[in-house]
């Protein structure tokens, strides 16, 4: 069952600056620009985004392509 986040989340895209690590936390959550699904930033249970860039479990996201990952900051409606 896939969950559209954006039904829930407003979402704002978080800047990083050069050689920073990329942002984690609760309310942090990544766009994938390859198949614009959303992930938690600290999935608990198994995610993928739908082309397979960005994978999680067990709290912690795996970006395999960091150039087509955008961090957000997501506030429930
Ligand atoms: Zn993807």
């Amino acid at each position: 069952m896939k969950l559209d986040m954006r039904k829930i989340y407003r979402f704002d895209p978080l800047r990083i600056g050069e050689g920073e690590p990329m942002p984690s936390g609760g309310n942090v959550y990544y766009e994938c620009t390859e198949c614009r699904e959303v992930v938690s930033s600290v999935p608990h249970i198994i995610v993928k985004c739908g082309c397979g860039n960005l994978e999680g479990k067990a709290g912690k996201l795996t970006i395999k392509d960091a150039g087509k990952a955008t961090p957000m900051k997501g506030t429930l409606k």
